[in-house]
């Protein structure tokens, strides 16, 4: 059989097994631009098919880039820098000069100073260890930013290929959708969906007789609260419009439930401001510390959802980290979840996520 690719994913298209990537049964070969089956329902149904693939196959895919000559364009999400930010890049990819493109900055309240910001993140890139040419911020669906962006990419190519790189769900098909869009006014030719670890294969779009913007599997980060949830409190948790900052008042001895996914104590400190930057859809409780252990164990997955009664079952256990805040204004992140922000002189804080879902603190971003 003659080697095809799916115009979706771009996986090696096979006939024999449909839990693997790439799979159509026989009858459909003839057609003239092949979709996978995955692609296709997804296309069609709206419809998202589980493909076994493992992580050693994502990082050899992408590594194979390593021994190419092209600029590398490392999507990542803003609202999830830490979680998507691929840390291992440079090695990943070898000598080659990487842009950062932060996506999805229509979710950032629009005072948001973004000269600031993209300071701000080539500063956490570089203390990550991975040294970027330039920093911009997009908005794949608003389109914000997408023609400066590829304007300049133009430059930093050289004439050579662009390789895009990210974790899933950072907007990266949507992203090359739009670049797409913008070149040939074709809607639509790759999958885009709400699920980790949608897209299998390189796939390459022509951007003249040499050179191609070539999409890469995405790089599928265990830790995203994403692989935690069902579809529908994924949707619920991943926020997809303006952030709008939920401020409370705290004393010490309060608690701060963020559904059941995450929970915030104030140990000690005088009154403090606690900005919470999350899914508007998100729903955020307060109650006093004493009350907290109590009011989780009777209504994890009711009240505090989600979680919800199932996929309450694979939740890893709750596991705590201690900070302290001494004056600078800081955010505690909970990954693929959101952060708070906390102003305070000698502010100490537990904070609750499930194992895996490594909480981390930084200087604030806003
Ligand atoms: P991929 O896995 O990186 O290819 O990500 P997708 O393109 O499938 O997008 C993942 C999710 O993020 C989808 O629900 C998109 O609608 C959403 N998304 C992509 N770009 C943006 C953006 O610029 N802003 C917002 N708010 N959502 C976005």
């Amino acid at each position: 059989m003659e080697t095809i690719y799916c115009q979706g994913c771009g996986a090696q298209i096979q006939t024999s097994n449909p839990d693997m990537g790439g799979y159509i049964p026989n009858s459909s070969l003839a057609k003239e631009n092949v979709l996978c089956q995955r692609c296709f329902r997804l296309k069609h149904y709206n419809e998202v098919q589980e493909v076994s693939i493992t992580d050693d196959d994502f990082l050899q895919m992408v590594s194979s880039i390593r021994n190419t000559d092209g600029l590398v364009v490392h999507v990542i999400d803003i609202f999830d820098v830490d979680g998507s930010l691929v840390k291992s890049l440079p090695r990943i990819i070898g000598d080659n000069p990487i842009v950062l493109v932060g996506n999805k900055v229509d979710l950032l309240p629009k005072s948001t100073n973004k000269r600031k910001l993209a300071q701000w993140l080539r500063s956490q890139a570089k203390e990550a260890g991975v040294t970027v040419s330039d920093v911009f911020l997009i908005s794949s669906t608003q389109g914000h930013g997408i023609k400066e962006l590829t304007h300049q990419l133009e430059d930093y190519r050289e004439n050579r290929d662009i390789y895009i790189v990210g974790t899933t769900n950072v907007g990266k098909s949507t992203f090359i959708n739009r670049l797409i869009k913008q070149t040939s006014g074709e809607n639509d030719v790759i999958t885009t969906s709400y699920f980790p670890g949608t897209t299998l294969g390189f796939i390459e779009i022509p951007l003249d007789d040499k050179t191609s913007i070539i999409d890469t599997p995405g790089i599928v980060n265990k830790q995203q609260m994403a692989h935690y949830v069902s579809d529908k409190d994924l949707k619920l948790i991943t926020p997809n419009k303006e952030i709008k900052p939920r401020v409370y008042q705290l004393n010490s001895s309060q608690t701060l439930f963020f559904g059941g996914l995450a929970r915030l104590d104030f140990i000690k400190g005088d009154r403090a401001s606690f900005v919470c930057y999350f899914s508007n859809q998100l729903p955020i409780h307060r109650t006093k510390l004493e009350n907290a252990d109590e009011l989780y164990e009777n209504h994890i997955g009711g009240l505090l959802s989600p979680p919800n009664a199932k996929t309450l079952e694979s939740l890893p256990r709750m596991t705590e980290s201690t900070f302290r805040i001494t004056g600078d204004k800081t955010d505690i992140v909970f990954p693929g979840l959101g952060w708070v922000s906390i102003e305070g002189k000698d502010v100490s804080v537990i904070a609750h996520s499930p194992k895996d879902a490594a909480i981390s603190v930084r200087k604030s971003l806003l």
